[in-house]
């Protein structure tokens, strides 16, 4: 009896486990392409292209496939521990047939659901439901052909793990998750930074993380808000793509990434070297490195080093402009000493002159 015991706790636990795994994938399986994703990918077709109505197939889906997990455990239980008799439910105890019961009602409902769902092609989906009141009088599709063609767009903001993905385009921001996607357009919603969490090691970086939520609150109370999460280091990359302003009423310390404190150091320092002006007729150009602003500083050798190996004068005309000129002087350092980084040297990126903190001018307009 005991060892019968233990072959059910074996059971249950190793089918607990994959049923987990199958809910919520971790990397392993995802890269091993054990999702249901991968394995319906046929029926779903391409999330790149048709973004929405691949999750609302993804949803349907996920929504079957879970459903058939408690009758699954009840089948592979029966096979495992013969003397429950649960092959045979008229013989077996009655909590069994309760649950067997349940297992099939979960099932049912499940299926009327997601038929209901799928009746004039998805038009009673949540999704779906959703657009349609992002659409202000237009109809679901066109939201999700407006939301299809800026996923496709390459310069999207993502993060978040397989299956919890935030997305934000031009104009919307999305997450999705198990059964649902969370649509807002960027116009109208609050986004408010709510919560802080540090963690002292990372799964995959092994330094002290902090984690961002923030809340997506739509304008419209019908809409559902949302959280959203992410690395502090990423919160640039999300702010340069968000046209409203986020709110962090709470004042919470947001850390930065080590390139972009090195980057606030680096702009200080330079605001109190001398500045350049360009000889009469000269104009700036556009920087080489982001194609994007304007050239803005210029290298002059300032500092009072004249032995071999030391700064030389640089003679190249304004190319760079001040966030580039950093990111390149900080790419040249040793990445494992940051604190060593200012007193450092770099050669110019055009002509190869060694400059030093001290020899990059501001260029005054
Ligand atoms: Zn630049
Ligand atoms: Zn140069
Ligand atoms: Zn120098």
């Amino acid at each position: 009896m005991a060892n019968e015991n233990t072959l059910t706790l074996i059971y249950t636990i190793g089918y607990l486990f994959f049923a987990l795994c199958l809910i919520a994938p971790p990397t392993e399986f995802v890269s091993a392409g054990l999702t249901i994703q991968n394995v319906m990918s046929n029926y779903l077709g391409s999330e790149e292209f048709n973004f929405i109505y691949y999750h609302i197939k993804r949803s349907t889906i996920t929504l079957l496939v879970h459903s058939l997990f408690p009758l699954g455990y009840y089948i592979g239980l029966g096979f495992f521990a013969p003397h429950l008799q649960l092959l045979t439910p008229w013989k077996t105890g009655s909590l069994w047939q309760i649950y067997l019961g349940l297992s099939c009602v979960c099932i049912i409902i499940s299926s009327i659901l997601a038929f209901w769902w799928t009746k004039k092609k998805f038009n009673k989906h949540p999704i779906a439901q959703q657009l349609e009141l992002l659409g202000n009088g237009d109809s679901w599709r066109a939201v999700a052909a407006s939301i299809n063609i800026e996923f496709r767009r390459v310069d999207k903001f993502t993060t978040g793990t397989h299956g919890r993905r935030v997305i934000v385009t031009d104009s919307w921001v999305m997450k999705t998750s198990t059964y649902f996607v969370y649509v807002a357009h960027q116009n109208d919603i609050h986004l408010t930074l709510s919560k802080a969490e540090e963690h002292d090691t990372s799964y995959e970086s092994l330094t002290a993380v902090q984690y961002l939520n923030f809340t997506v609150q739509g304008i419209n109370p019908k809409l559902q808000p949302f959280t959203i999460r992410l690395n502090a280091f990423e919160f640039r990359d999300l702010k340069d793509k968000l046209s409203s302003p986020v709110r962090n009423a709470r004042n919470i310390v947001i850390k930065q990434s080590l390139s972009d404190q090195f980057l606030e150091a680096f702009r200080q320092h330079i605001s109190s070297n001398t500045v350049f002006r360009l000889p009469q007729g000269m104009e700036a150009d556009t920087c080489i490195g982001c194609m994007q602003k304007e050239s803005d500083v210029k290298l002059v050798k300032l500092c009072d080093n004249v032995e071999e190996g030391e700064c030389v004068q640089c003679y190249c005309r304004p190319m760079w402009c001040l966030e580039c000129m950093g990111k390149w002087f900080a790419s040249r350092q040793d990445q494992t000493r940051p604190e060593s980084w200012l007193g450092s040297k770099a050669p110019c990126p055009t002509c190869r002159a060694t400059f030093c903190v001290l020899d990059v001018c501001k260029i005054a307009n």
